[in-house]
């Protein structure tokens, strides 16, 4: 079978960490830029990215995602361009860097990592719930447009992992309450995502496309 080239952002911890050491084992080739190499909160270094990468990407996983807990009277103009900017736009012009190859070679499949937040909400989650329905609407509209030349988009909405960014939103106390909330009694592991995800960019998914899939121990069935 042909090596595959994957992309994936935000890959120095938790999940986007366990994704590429998931696609590692599966002998796909990984390119994990760090935030010196591609920030995503910067265009210019976007595009400078992008404008010297040679390899062609088989493969994207939109990964990197901030959280900027605040209700709305502690919303700021720069809280919500940085959490539009790195959640939802830095995606849209991702694809849209590296889609032309993809066609070209009739071949690609793309992962957003959107969360349970892309379908429900709860207090002070205004502009990450704002950013990642986003994402859904991102991979509807681009999963119509690229599914003739063999490219599948999805979007991966995990619930509660056990990352960094969940111990900086919760506290040890919120944390034992939203664990007895999951119908699982626990939080998710960044493994278990990448299970997922690994299969949605195998070659194994030939017919999912346009779909967002929650992961969340049956979290948002209660
Ligand atoms: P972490 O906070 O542990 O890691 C975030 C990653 O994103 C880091 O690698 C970070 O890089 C990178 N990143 C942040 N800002 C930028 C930027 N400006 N440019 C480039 N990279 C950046 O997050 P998780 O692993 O918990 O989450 C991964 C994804 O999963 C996110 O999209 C998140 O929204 C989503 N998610 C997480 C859930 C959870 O419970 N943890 C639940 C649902 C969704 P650096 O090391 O440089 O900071």
């Amino acid at each position: 079978m042909k090596k595959r080239n994957a992309l994936i952002t935000g890959a120095s911890r938790g999940i986007g960490l366990a994704i590429a050491n998931c696609l590692k084992k599966q002998g796909i080739n990984i390119l994990i830029p760090d935030r010196k190499e591609l920030d995503l909160l910067s265009e210019d270094s976007i595009n400078g990215y992008f404008s010297s990468l040679k390899i062609p990407i088989d493969i994207l996983v939109n990964n990197a995602g901030i959280s900027i807990v605040g209700s709305i009277k502690d919303l700021t103009e720069q809280d919500i361009n940085k959490t539009m900017q790195v959640n939802l736009l830095a995606p849209l012009r991702i694809i849209s860097k590296i889609a032309p190859g993809m066609i070209s070679r009739e071949y690609g499949r793309i992962i957003n990592i959107g969360s349970i937040w892309s379908i429900i909400t709860k207090p002070g989650r205004i502009t990450y719930t704002l950013s990642k329905s986003g994402l859904v609407g991102l991979t509807r509209s681009i999963a119509v447009e690229l599914a003739a030349y063999n490219i599948l988009v999805n979007c991966v909405a995990p619930g509660y992992i056990n990352t960094e960014m969940t111990k900086a939103n919760n506290n040890k106390k919120e944390i034992a309450k939203i664990k007895n909330s999951i119908p699982m009694q626990r939080l998710g592991e960044s493994y278990e995502v990448a299970e997922l995800v690994s299969f949605l960019c195998s070659d194994k998914n030939t017919y999912i496309t346009g779909q967002t899939i929650a992961i969340d121990g049956g979290y948002l069935c209660v």
